[in-house]
């Protein structure tokens, strides 16, 4: 089944204020195998509303609205689609009185204008609403279903699981969506497209989307299906198809976040880790700290910003910062060796880059980071120029120095020596 989802309220076409409705309601809906096609977002405005509801009902059979169902003159959800069919408001007795005895409770008598959360279109099933004053509706109309939900989400939630998802529940056909995740760290969207493009596009039924966000980029797999087995097999083979063109820049298959596979690796392989952070000022400490139960292998991090703090906290010697420079792979190394050194981690981290927007040269770029990481075996460095501003490039950065910890593991077996030298 294909729906669309009307979000109502001049505020959300606002800087203010966003539809988030939708992104519950699309999230739920996909659940059930329902696909959400289109979304409208519309202000309380009669003509435009009667519109949206129009063309909606034209072209699926289930709508989901939001929002435009209070007291005052501008909630005109229930008003609009009741004209829109042809139904008359009828009084709800038992409504009115409920919202009574709401205003009672609060010790207040109830506005006149409430009488109108009261009114119900003809034929249309009342959604109660204890957690506010405005009921929710049920419509169906020449088989299509039509719910109109509360605009705030504490109230739309509830009401949504209590009372809307049963009646879909009921008319459910067998159809799921079933959905996979991967992440890819180290490699721009179009490089990623590019790579993965071929195999994709050979399955029609499946629905890809590639999404950028920072440091990373998400695939994801949707199909539509009431074939179990089918829906496996399919997925599983674009993953392979995507396994062999990306190789180890797929760092999540299950939607975990970087954060989290780091997590992992470290208590899987019983390490510890510790960082030396210059340009990210913490912020690898905060990534890594945002795991509950991080105690466990995160020993601590030191934001030496000044060349002396790098000296006299993590032993970087004077004259190496000053002959190489701060921001320098030798540099890195000192941070990452000096850090594990002086906590005893299993690895030790090193961060220092040029955030910017001042502070560049011919030489070193803004956006020039070296990142290393010491470990038993030795110590691995890498310089990289980042693209974007000071927020992108920091957060680069730290995602750099997690993806090695985490090539660190895949390919070294966590305290094993690098590829080629002998274990001790
Ligand atoms: P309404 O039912 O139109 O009176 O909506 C009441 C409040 O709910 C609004 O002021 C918003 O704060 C919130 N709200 C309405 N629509 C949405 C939406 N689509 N997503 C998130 N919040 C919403
Ligand atoms: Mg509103």
């Amino acid at each position: 089944m294909k729906a669309e989802i009307i979000a109502v309220g001049s505020e959300l076409l606002t800087p203010d204020r966003m539809d988030t409705n939708s992104l519950f309601l699309t999230e739920e809906l996909n659940k059930l195998g329902i696909e959400v096609v289109r979304k409208t977002i519309v202000g309380d405005h009669r003509e435009l509303l009667a519109e949206a509801f129009r063309d909606a009902l034209n072209r699926v059979p289930l709508i989901i609205a939001s929002g435009g169902l209070g007291p005052t003159e501008d909630d005109l959800t229930r008003e609009t689609l009741a004209e829109l069919l042809g139904r008359k408001l009828i009084l709800n007795d038992a409504i009115l009185r409920y919202i009574e005895g709401r205003f009672r409770q609060l010790g207040r008598e109830m506005p006149s204008v409430n009488v109108r959360q009261a009114m119900v279109p003809e034929g249309a099933e009342v959604l109660e609403n204890p957690r506010g004053s405005a009921p929710g509706l049920w419509l169906e109309d020449k088989g299509r279903l039509i719910a109109l939900l509360p605009g705030p989400p504490r109230e739309l939630k509830p009401m949504y699981e209590e009372q809307v998802l049963p009646r879909l529940e009921r008319r459910r056909s067998g159809v799921r969506m079933f959905h996979r995740e991967l992440r890819v760290a180290g490699m721009g969207e179009s490089a990623v497209e590019q790579r993965i493009r071929p195999i994709y596009t050979r399955y029609s039924d499946v629905k890809t989307t590639i999404l950028a966000a920072p440091g990373e980029i998400q695939i994801h797999l949707r199909i539509w299906t009431e074939d179990i087995a089918y829906a496996q097999k399919t997925l599983d083979e674009i993953v392979q198809g995507f396994e062999l063109a990306l190789t180890d820049r797929i760092f999540s298959k299950d939607g975990s976040s970087m954060e989290e596979v780091i997590a992992r690796l470290l208590t899987m392989n019983k390490a510890t880790i510790s960082a030396a952070e210059s340009c990210t000022g913490g912020l690898l400490a905060q990534r890594l700290t945002s795991i509950a139960g991080s105690s466990s292998y995160f020993l601590g991090s030191v934001v030496c910003y000044s060349n002396e703090l790098k000296s006299a906290w993590v032993n970087v010697p004077a004259e190496l910062i000053q002959s190489k420079g701060a921001v320098s792979s030798e540099v890195a190394v000192a941070l990452a060796e000096g850090i594990r050194r002086s906590v005893g981690s299993t690895l030790g981290v090193g961060i220092t880059g040029i955030a910017g927007p001042g502070g560049g040269s011919d030489e070193k770029p803004v956006g020039t980071v070296h990142v290393a990481l010491a470990h038993a075996g030795g110590v691995k460095e890498r310089g990289v120029r980042f693209p974007g501003d000071r927020e992108a490039i920091r957060w680069h950065a730290s995602q750099l120095a997690l993806d090695m910890v985490r090539l660190h593991f895949l390919y070294n077996g966590g305290d094993s020596p690098p590829r080629g030298v002998k274990r001790a």
